[in-house]
């Protein structure tokens, strides 16, 4: 009897750790409209320009530092403002409705944040978590190369332990942030007969010897935030530089895509419901056959349908959002955090195509922001790990 008193109270206990509330917080509501008049009156205004410049926005970085935002995620002993991810995500999904490349250098902080909380020691979150929060550092986070790219675990990149610092040599691609980077996360082998246990990640000041960009990348979206190459020739990079353990950088990457796959998530909800909203305004002012074109059930239903994936692209990428907030990372919550990754990209492209349908040809042009969405929407289904990586993902967490 006793034993199923205590069952019971067990089950109770696991009903109520797994009850999600909805309901958003007073403080969140505050957060999201003023993050509306922010994006209406500074970012909207910019958004096409940024994207036709194809320059890194300084006056936006400039923008995210004045109201905080570059910390939001950051412990509040390290200078941040504490607030979890979940918010987070709601301050992302608000400026994506507008303008990927705002929301993107929001990333930009997050990513490589988010490594050296998930790894570093003190002294490095102390050092590099405030400068970041504070925007006096900008970071970048560096594992692609040219031959390896989902297979991280095949990495050329070499760091030699010699005396008190490692030497790195190898060339990393598509860095996103590198050129405007203050510092990048590398990862290289320290062991290279080791597969990816033989991989060790390590903060690399921009100033350091050996360090320099290379190409920058002519990309097809994101336009406002460079990705580019990052070479490393005999860079000596200090011992103490060394993130976490040697010889497990791949957990520290697997880990930190973990963090921020729901992020990616947000930003991709956030770009799916700009267009969307876009598109309806469209629809109810565009006459075509005497009738504005929102009135054909064939409109109608494409609307109608856009929504529903949003919805659920939305409910997903907040439950990944909050298994993140509760650390877990387990096999179970990374399945699910890939599929909001997964699901929500993809949601954000084909969304972003539908709404330039609705647009006919002025979906098309320049002159109208559909086909920029449809640009930016797409790295999204290929960075922090391609879809097809994540559905491999997601197989596992649930067959093995
Ligand atoms: C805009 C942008 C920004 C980026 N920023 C960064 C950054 O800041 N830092 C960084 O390190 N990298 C960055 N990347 C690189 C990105 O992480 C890689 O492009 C990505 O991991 C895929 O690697 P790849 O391009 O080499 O493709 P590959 O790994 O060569 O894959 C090619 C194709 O094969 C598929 N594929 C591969 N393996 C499998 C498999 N086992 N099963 C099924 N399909 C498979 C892939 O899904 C893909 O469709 C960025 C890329 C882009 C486009």
């Amino acid at each position: 009897m006793i034993n199923l008193y205590y069952d019971y109270l067990a089950y109770i206990l696991l009903i109520k750790r797994d009850i999600m509330d909805f309901t958003l917080t007073q403080e969140q509501r505050i957060i999201i409209s003023m993050v509306r008049k922010i994006v209406k009156e500074r970012v909207l205004p910019r958004a096409a320009e940024i994207d036709r410049d194809g320059k890194y926005p300084e006056d936006i970085f400039q923008l995210l530092k004045e109201y905080e935002f570059l910390g939001m995620t950051i412990p509040k002993e390290y200078g941040g403002a504490g607030y979890d991810v979940v918010t987070f995500c709601l301050v992302l999904e608000e400026i994506a409705k507008v303008c990927y490349n705002t929301a993107y250098i929001l990333v930009m902080t997050y990513v490589p944040a988010s490594c050296i909380l998930e790894a570093g020691n003190d002294e490095q979150k102390r050092f590099y978590l405030s400068r970041l929060a504070s925007g006096q550092y900008r970071g970048a986070f560096a594992v692609t190369e040219p031959d390896a790219g989902s297979d991280i675990a095949s990495i050329q990149t070499k760091a030699v332990l010699s005396g008190d610092s490692y030497i790195i040599n190898g060339r990393k691609c598509f860095i996103t942030n590198a050129p405007v980077a203050d510092f990048i996360i590398v990862f290289a082998k320290t062991d290279p007969e080791a597969g990816r246990s033989g991989i060790s990640a390590f903060i690399v000041e921009k100033a350091t010897p050996g360090l320099s960009i290379g190409k920058i990348e002519d990309k097809m979206g994101g336009k406002g935030v460079p990705s580019a190459e990052v070479i490393l020739e005999d860079c000596k990079v200090p011992k103490k530089n060394l993130l976490g353990q040697e010889n497990k950088g791949f957990k520290i990457a697997m880990r930190s895509f973990n963090r921020s796959r729901p992020i990616i998530g947000a930003r991709a909800v956030g770009l799916a419901q700009g267009a969307l909203d876009y598109a309806i305004e469209y629809a109810k002012q565009r006459i075509a056959f005497g009738k504005p074109i929102a009135s054909f059930q064939g409109i109608q239903f494409m609307i109608a349908d856009m929504a529903m994936q949003i919805e659920a692209a939305r409910q997903l990428v907040y439950k990944a959002a909050w298994l993140v907030d509760k650390g877990n990372f387990g096999k179970e919550a990374a399945g699910i955090i890939s599929m909001a990754k997964c699901f929500s990209t993809d949601v954000a492209m084909r969304v972003s195509i539908d709404a330039a349908q609705i647009l006919g040809a002025y979906g098309y042009v320049r002159d109208y922001p559909m086909e920029r969405y449809i640009r930016d929407a797409k790295s999204m289904q290929i960075v922090e790990g391609t879809n097809q990586i994540q559905r491999i993902i997601i197989a596992n967490s649930l067959i093995s």
